[in-house]
């Protein structure tokens, strides 16, 4: 304990400033002393102290910066980064205002400064950015799709005028192979995805793509005559099947259609009809050649006008009567 020779305090040693020209190496009077009498040597003359503080700060000028240099390395990144922040937020025209200044000094380093920052972006922000482009284009594709349509719509007519659009035939097969060569590549990498989008595509443009298949169908009789055939050939179960299928499933439009045909048949006394009708009765002959049905063909007719004549004998051989 020590006693101070100003307020006569008996106090502990921590409380003195170090001086090393004393005997115990404290000063004589304590820190609170001290501090009391500091505040009134400034009162007394305050230009002198604000004098002897700038002097200070130039004559240790390096020292202080080195120091608080040392001091600012050992902050962790975080915790300087928020700092630089909240300063920037809480003085933002202040900041603005530095920066344009920088800017206008220095031209040539503030140059595609936002390009510069995006290019040598953190790999984290880069992953950030990609996850954020993934996840817009998922929420707009079919608005972007749509929009893509409407455009490539309107100017259609003005691409197909271009001249750069009248390619070569073998320019044309090459890019028509290619573009079957990509949709197969995507088609094995994901199978799924392809179905998917196919089954979309399909249920979107249902009517168009019925239309265009009952066009190509009318134009191409024959075509259609050669693939059906083809189809029940290979698929004589499946296409049995499905006919019992549908009959079962309408059986009044199958008699109805039956009826109809029928009538078609007794009108016009089609050849299938008539053989028909001999087999039917105990015709003597087991095959039925053309001339046969020929020779029916005109008994039937005689028999028809002499029906129409009134001759009863006959009358069950007009058609509307015959069951
Ligand atoms: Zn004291």
């Amino acid at each position: 304990m020590k006693i101070c020779k100003k307020c006569n305090l008996k106090l502990p040693p921590e409380v003195f400033h170090k001086h090393s020209d004393t005997l115990d190496d404290l000063a004589s009077n304590c820190k609170a002393c001290n501090k009391v009498r500091a505040k009134e040597l400034y009162k007394e003359n305050p230009e002198r102290h604000r004098r002897y503080a700038t002097e200070s700060y130039h004559r240790n000028l390096e020292v202080n910066r080195a120091k608080s240099r040392e001091r600012a390395k050992a902050i962790p990144k975080e915790i300087k980064n928020a700092q630089a922040r909240k300063y920037r937020l809480q003085n933002k025209e202040h900041v603005n205002e530095q920066l344009k200044k920088r800017r206008l000094a220095d031209p040539e380093r503030f140059k595609n400064y936002k390009r510069k920052a995006y290019v040598n972006r953190s790999e984290q922000q880069k992953e950030a950015d990609k996850a954020y482009r993934t996840r817009y284009r998922e929420k707009n594709r079919a608005r972007k799709n749509e929009l893509s349509r409407l455009y490539y719509r309107r100017i259609k007519p003005l691409i197909l005028r271009h001249p750069k659009n009248e390619v070569p035939l073998e320019e044309q097969i090459r890019r028509k192979k290619r573009r079957l060569e990509c949709a197969r590549k995507r088609y094995a990498e994901t199978p799924e995805k392809q179905h998917l989008r196919s089954a979309e595509y399909r249920s979107r443009n249902r009517e168009k793509l019925l239309a265009a298949l009952r066009k190509w169908a009318k134009d191409n009789p024959d075509k259609v005559k050669a693939y059906t055939k083809k189809w029940y050939a290979e698929n004589r179960d499946r296409s049995i099947a499905n006919s019992i299928h549908w009959v079962k499933e309408n059986r009044e439009r199958f008699n109805e259609n039956n009826r109809k045909r029928l009538a078609v048949a007794r009108t016009e006394m089609s050849d299938i009809y008539i053989k028909k009708l001999l087999k039917d009765t105990k015709s003597p002959c087991r095959i039925v050649k053309k001339e046969h049905i020929e020779l029916k063909r005109s008994i039937l007719t005689l028999k028809r006008e002499l029906s129409a004549k009134g001759v009863k004998r006959f009358a069950n051989c007009r058609p509307q009567s015959m069951s």
